[in-house]
């Protein structure tokens, strides 16, 4: 099956346009089940990008997978203008890629490619078809990081945060210790991680594990938008019910989100600075505009040297789908809808 990336049959290219700054904002995005290629037809559920949301901070892609029991064999395919976490909930993928990495990806541990120029990667499940529950997230570069060269970070050990019956993995950016940016003094008790990884604009991504019963009021930057994708149980955040499935998006100017667990709970939560830039987003490339898309593509479909060899896979490789007829038109963000 093709689980973790984005091979639709038939992708459809979507600009995002640069955010406009919509303030504090409730909205829930509802997943779509988009089929993709291969023979045993499988679904995944996306959630970015949406109609009304193309982006939250940089995170520009969120697909989930199962949990579902399958062999997964996404043979190498291309990347450009974006970096990629492969977030597994349950089961284990093993990652090869043309910058000569070959690393399993643990539930817990962050496996960070940054695709840049380009780079081209293979993700296969281990053993007999195992159960597999993941997450794979899109963090769009900004203009000056685009073409930066490729790479893979591996980080077995990330910081973690825990406060009234909250478990937070930090796998991207910083949770917590924010009086501190204002001058002030950070009053919250929740204390501070901050990740290792490397990224190119401000962000946050953390995995937020909740106890029954438990009811937090998590800090935040109001300079980032933020959102939420609950993955197991159900929560009510910022006064909003949420079930596992759709997206919730909050918007700007939030100092503290108040998340409550009814019972235990998984949660996803996203967030950074408005992202700047527009962008074109078809199949597996992030670009500025439909002509980097179209030399992405040509430069996979001719096998040219931009992106490198997988090794262990011979000649094998995902083809590149045939591009749209028609240019791309950017459409703006919708009006969210406000609460009140
Ligand atoms: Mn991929």
């Amino acid at each position: 099956m093709d689980g973790v990336t984005n091979l639709d049959a038939k992708p459809v290219e979507t600009a995002c346009r640069s955010a406009d700054s919509d303030g504090m904002t409730v909205e829930l995005l509802a997943a779509r089940e988009v089929p993709l290629g291969g023979i045993r037809g499988m679904v995944v559920r996306r959630v970015l990008p949406s109609r009304t949301v193309p982006t939250v901070g940089a995170w520009c892609f969120l697909d989930q997978f199962g949990p579902q029991r399958t062999d997964m064999r996404v043979l190498p395919h291309p990347h450009t203008g974006l970096q990629t976490v492969t977030w597994p909930l349950v089961g284990q993928i093993r990652h090869r890629d043309s910058a000569g990495n070959d690393v399993l990806v643990r539930p817990g541990q962050l496996n960070l490619m940054t695709g840049g120029r380009g780079i081209a990667h293979s993700e296969f499940s281990v053993g007999d078809a195992p159960l597999l529950h993941a997450l794979q997230l899109w963090v769009a570069l900004p203009a000056g990081s685009a073409g930066i060269d490729p790479g893979f970070e591996q980080h077995t050990e990330l910081p973690t945060l825990e406060h009234d019956g909250l478990r937070a993995t930090v796998f991207i950016g910083q949770l917590g210790g924010f009086g501190r940016l204002g001058g002030g003094d950070d009053s919250s008790g929740v204390g501070t991680a901050v990740s290792p990884a490397t990224v190119y604009s401000p962000l946050v991504g953390a995995d937020l594990e909740l106890a029954a019963g438990s009811r937090v009021g998590l800090p935040v930057r109001p300079d980032f938008e933020h959102a939420v994708l609950v993955v197991d149980g159900e929560l009510t955040v910022a006064g909003t019910p949420l079930p596992a499935g759709p997206l919730l998006y909050l918007g700007t100017r939030r100092t503290e989100l108040e998340i409550a667990a009814p019972g235990p709970a998984r949660a996803i939560l996203l967030g950074g600075e408005p992202f700047p830039d527009d962008l074109v987003m078809w199949w597996n490339f992030v670009g500025r505009d439909h002509d980097d898309i179209a030399r992405a593509r040509a430069d996979w479909a001719a096998g040219t040297t931009r992106f490198g060899h997988v090794t262990g896979h011979g000649d094998e490789r995902v083809p590149a789908p045939a591009l749209p007829a028609v240019r791309l038109t950017p459409r703006r963000r919708r009006p969210p809808v406000r609460p009140g």
